[in-house]
């Protein structure tokens, strides 16, 4: 029996997720591990919800990272907010769209599907008319960031029409938070879930999470009990929430909230619009060379994603053989396609630390080294 330490190779990450993780966020989870109930540690998971209410730009007493990856966020919304017999409209334009449907269907709802063509923004049109052919929907949710194709929707707009046509919003902002704007209480919405491993370069397995006081009400105002014991809010609150008293729910990722809670104090401490426009700009700077390899951009420019860029795979290259050799020759990860763009697509990240000018030239140059070859 091989009984080694595991030792991973040092890896640059330019995928969809994980980002590279910066090492003031590895070394505040080597910290030594607390009691989950200690008061020390207590005082840091209000610090935690204080700085991700900054991110989200929300007052929100109940905002908190769920201990489990952005799909457990996803499900949290669904399985609190969505009863049997309810219509939920989904906005799909990518893969994760089709997920939001999936969490619909299991909670004994009807989904009524709005469907975008993959590489585009959800279209506020076909939303309206959705729902005024839906007047008994109770929920929207969309993706606001598609990682599977590097498209950006305006929630804003969409949240707004759902809104004048008595719906609740469900955003999934995974991929958006820290890295393009995202205004919570400006924009009015209702109920959105992120992950630590994408803008916020952190380590992946915990998911940030907001719910605004309509979307609490409609909890509270529930006909039947959460059917997931351990993402229904009104028990976790218990734990997370702002009272004195605290009770046992689960024991807490300690270290993993080590580390979420530096990875915060670092957006604080860049400014989350010098965040956004970071990513924005480093985009412009990837974006640049990747045209100059004669890549194109999938997704129409008004629409990209600064922080996942899609591009075509030229004819006649092999996708699988690319990537391989920028892992192994130069230790870069790129993601491939997802879903209906498997095979097709590339998808470059520029997420949080991994959003710097030294991972683009290094990108640029291995790119051009393997299709050259
Ligand atoms: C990555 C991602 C998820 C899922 O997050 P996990 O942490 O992998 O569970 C959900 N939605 C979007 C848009 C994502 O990019």
């Amino acid at each position: 029996m091989k009984t080694d330490s595991f030792h991973p190779p040092l890896r640059t990450l330019m995928g969809p997720g994980p980002s590279d993780v910066h090492p003031r966020i590895l070394e505040a989870m080597s910290r030594p591990t607390i009691g989950h109930l200690d008061p020390a540690f207590v005082e840091m998971m209000e610090e935690v919800k204080g700085l991700l209410q900054y991110a989200f730009q929300t007052d929100n007493p109940l905002t908190m990272p769920v201990s489990a990856p952005g799909s457990a966020g996803m499900e949290t919304c669904f399985v609190n907010l969505v009863e049997p017999g309810e219509k939920v409209i989904v906005c799909q334009n990518g893969v994760f769209g089709g997920r939001m449907k999936e969490n619909v269907e299991r909670c004994g709802a009807t989904p009524v599907m709005v469907l975008d063509e993959w590489g585009k923004a959800v279209d506020p049109a076909k939303l309206e008319q959705a729902l005024e052919e839906h007047p008994d929907a109770s929920v929207v949710a969309f993706v606001h960031a598609e990682t599977s194709t590097g498209a950006q929707s305006d929630a804003e707009t969409l949240t707004e029409l759902a809104h004048r046509h008595g719906c609740l919003v469900i955003v999934d902002a995974v991929t958006s938070l820290g890295g393009s704007e995202i205004q919570v209480d400006g924009w009015d919405i209702d109920a959105i879930y992120s992950g630590t491993q994408k803008c916020l370069s952190c380590t992946p397995g915990l998911s940030p999470i907001s719910f605004n006081e309509r979307a609490l009400e409609k909890v509270r105002q529930r006909k039947t009990k959460v059917q997931s014991w351990f993402l229904d809010l009104n028990l976790v609150m218990g734990y997370w929430g702002g009272n004195a008293k605290r009770s046992y729910h689960h024991t807490a990722p300690v270290n993993a909230l080590y580390g979420l809670h530096e990875a915060l104090v670092m957006l604080k401490e860049e400014g989350l619009e010098n965040a956004w426009k970071r990513h924005y700009d480093n985009h412009r700077k990837l974006r640049a060379g990747l045209e100059r390899l004669g890549l194109r951009f999938i997704v129409p420019e008004d629409q990209r994603l600064p922080q996942l860029n899609a591009v075509t795979i030229p004819d006649g290259v092999d996708d699988a053989e690319v990537r391989a050799r920028l892992l192994d020759e130069y230790h870069l990860e790129i993601g491939a396609g997802l879903g209906d763009l498997a095979g097709k697509v590339w998808r470059i990240g520029l997420m949080g630390h991994s959003s710097n000018p030294g991972n683009i030239a290094l990108c640029l140059a291995a790119l051009e080294d393997v299709l050259n070859s």
